[in-house]
């Protein structure tokens, strides 16, 4: 059974007679572990109707791209073949999900969705809820513990954060069992529908979402899907959970879990992965559910309850007034966003770091900072930084779009951390430096393969 407390009915209609139980996904298109999916299962089973699974695909998202396009496709395609195992038809709609979504469900006697927290997403859901002439209840899958559970304001910083959610770790850490639909050859008439299982299906999403930015490679070395997903997780937990408290920070040794734009594209659950790495018993395994779970869901607390969430209004009051103390400070260095963009300013290690994310479409986790943190002491005003970092880090970055990705950028600017020693540019902003790098790891070597990477992906070209 789904548990009430992830559970919201998002309008007052009541359950009808319907041919149908609409699972309308968005934020979780999969089937392992999604509480959304197992309560629409729930739902039908009690109703004895068959489900009808839909994804809508949004052809102007903010700032997405062919890459990202490629791997929610690749996800849907698996996905609809999982589903057909089932008898369940996935019904893919090209649009805004506000007009396509009150027809897909035009027969169904109750629809169930799941839970992103972007504006975009809970608009959406909102002017969907209020066009439907059956219940819409939204099931939370997307985090361990739902946002509004873990707290009910906005948090500070991760300490303040950490004290409520862990306390609730005993309730929502838990397994559930899942149940399998009964079988069910129902289908939607098609219409300018897209048919997971036809071999053109790739190309039909590529050419219908259309030319997006010109120059950017949307294939990646990264498969979509919920079965890569299981995969990246299994070789993580066999080969590198070990050395991931002691490694994380050094890009050159690949120790991180690589699950974030998994994650993003919500094709596997944060418990589920939670769950297998408290299975191992590994002693470090609390170090890696610190980042899983109470830094990516402290983001998810940051876009729900703050509305500025993607802008430099959004920053914390002492952070905005001292970059304003500094707003007039000399700076060393100024790029401007092409300069930034291409990769093509004076420093090696940023370079590096800006043709990971381009070439590879995810950079890693501590040169993430280091990048942020440059961006700010490099361009004309704190303000002009902040649209520079978020653009790219939501352009080039799989995983980008996020709620982590909005509070990243953020964190370089001050939100959730503390005030510093106060310096030039950054006032009390924390400050990153290229000898803190090299303090880390061999900041050299990185520069070298992530040139010796672009080389080779310029050949496959
Ligand atoms: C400037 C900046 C921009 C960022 N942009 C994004 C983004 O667009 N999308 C994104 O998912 N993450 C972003 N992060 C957070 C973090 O860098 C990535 O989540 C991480 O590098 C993803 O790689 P991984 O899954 O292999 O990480 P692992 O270290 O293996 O971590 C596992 C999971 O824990 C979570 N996590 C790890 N580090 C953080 C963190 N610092 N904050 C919140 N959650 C974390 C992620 O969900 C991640 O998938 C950003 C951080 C900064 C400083």
């Amino acid at each position: 059974m789904v548990g009430q407390e992830r559970l919201q009915r998002l309008n007052r209609q009541p359950v009808r007679k319907g041919r149908y139980v609409l699972y309308w996904m968005q934020a979780s298109p999969r089937v392992q572990c999604n509480h959304a999916w197992q309560y629409a299962v729930e739902r039908a089973e009690r109703l004895s109707l068959p489900v009808v699974a839909c994804f809508v695909i949004s052809p102007d998202f903010p700032d997405a791209q062919g890459s990202h396009y490629r791997f929610l496709a690749e996800g849907l395609r698996e996905l609809g073949g999982t589903l057909g195992d089932y008898g369940v038809r996935l019904v893919i709609r090209y649009g805004d999900p506000a007009d396509r979504i009150p027809g897909l469900a035009a027969d169904a006697a109750l629809a169930v969705t799941d839970c992103g927290y972007l504006r975009i997403q809970r608009e959406w859901r909102e002017k969907v809820a209020a066009q439907l002439e059956c219940p819409l209840c939204q099931v939370e899958t997307n985090v361990v513990v739902p946002v509004e559970v873990a707290s009910e304001k906005e948090e500070w910083s991760a300490a303040t954060f950490r004290k409520k959610i862990t306390g609730k770790f005993d309730r929502f850490l838990v397994p559930f069992q899942e149940k399998k639909p009964g079988k069910s050859s129902l289908s939607i008439e098609s219409g300018d529908d897209t048919d997971p299982a036809a071999e053109s299906f790739l190309e039909r999403i590529m050419s219908g979402v259309g030319e997006k930015r010109p120059g950017i490679s949307s294939r990646l070395p990264w498969q979509g899907g919920e079965q890569a997903a299981h995969e990246i997780l299994d070789r993580f937990i066999r080969e590198r959970l070990d050395r991931y408290a002691a490694e994380r920070n050094d890009p050159n040794a690949h120790t991180l879990s690589g699950m974030s734009p998994y994650l993003h594209f919500g094709q596997i659950s944060p418990l589920d992965i939670a769950l297998r790495v408290l299975a191992t018993g590994h002693p470090d395994a609390g170090v890696y559910l610190e980042e899983l779970i109470v830094r990516r869901e402290l983001s998810m607390n940051y876009v729900f309850y703050n509305p500025w969430y993607d802008s430099y209004a959004g920053l914390p009051d002492w952070a905005k007034k001292t970059l304003g103390d500094h707003a007039g400070d000399i700076r060393e260095y100024r790029y401007t966003p092409e300069e930034f963009e291409e990769a093509a300013i004076h420093d090696p290690y940023w370079n590096a770091a800006q043709d990971e994310m381009r070439y590879t479409g995810k950079m890693h986790g501590y040169m993430r900072m280091y990048w942020g943190k440059k961006i700010l002491e490099w361009s004309e005003s704190p303000e002009e930084g902040f649209r520079i970092a978020l653009a790219l880090n939501n352009r080039y970055e799989l995983d980008g779009r996020d709620p982590n990705g909005f509070a990243g950028v953020a964190w370089c600017f001050g939100k959730h951390d503390r005030a510093w020693q106060e310096r030039p540019v950054f006032g009390k902003i924390r400050y990153m430096n290229d000898n803190g790098l090299k303090r880390k790891f061999d900041a050299d070597r990185y520069v070298d393969r992530i040139e010796e990477l672009k080389e080779k992906s310029g050949e496959k070209e």
